[in-house]
């Protein structure tokens, strides 16, 4: 197997103002380039060559790991994100939501804590577990929660190359903002499918 970047739906001035054009073209063209080409030359010529990314994830450790996770968290990340995204969840998953945060607004606010108490860099997830009931997971650098068993159902990034050039060090800020862009619509086609990544 031989990864190559996706495509992102929306061009990389689309997510303005709430990220740059500029942080689009470093964070995805450049750093998540960078994640898959060494993806790529770490998996050649070992039994991770043909192996689904997920079981990579779940098996690998030391750098393998960390790439192969943070070009999984970067695609899942941006393909979550859309100029056309924001407004609240509805149907099942805002359901799901009010279940287990109480309301959408508990959650949001949950969320923003989780990434702004998360030391250094990582990534703040929303998760279901195998009977589907919603947590939010915070995890350090390049981890995943599918390495503890939980499916990820929305991702936002907290490293500082995430928000840097637009917030700078405001990192509150860019976790304010950022729901003006998130693409319900996915993040409840996610919801919906069934459990994976088992441990
Ligand atoms: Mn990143």
């Amino acid at each position: 197997m031989n990864y190559k970047l996706p495509q992102l739906p929306y061009s990389p001035d689309e997510l303005s103002p709430i990220i740059s054009k500029e942080t689009v073209g470093y964070h995805y063209g450049k750093h998540e380039q960078t994640y898959i080409d060494n993806l790529n030359k770490l998996i050649k010529g070992t039994k991770f060559e043909d192996m689904p990314l997920e079981e990579i994830i779940k098996t690998s450790t030391g750098a393998l790991f960390n790439n192969a996770s943070q070009a999984w968290n970067h695609i899942f990340y941006f393909f979550g994100l859309s100029p056309q995204g924001g407004g609240e969840p509805t149907g099942v998953l805002r359901l799901a939501i009010e279940d287990a945060f109480d309301s959408v607004e508990n959650f949001i606010q949950q969320m923003k804590e989780a990434g702004g108490k998360l030391f250094g860099s990582g990534w703040v997830w929303l998760v279901k577990d195998t009977n589907d009931k919603l947590s939010i997971v915070s995890t350090s650098n390049a981890d995943n929660p599918m390495r503890e068993g939980y499916m990820p159902i929305m991702c936002i990034d907290v490293w500082e190359h995430a928000y840097y050039l637009d917030y700078q060090n405001k990192r509150a800020e860019y976790l304010d903002k950022i729901w003006d862009i998130v693409n319900w619509d996915i993040v409840c086609r996610r919801f919906l499918q069934k459990f994976s990544h088992t441990k």
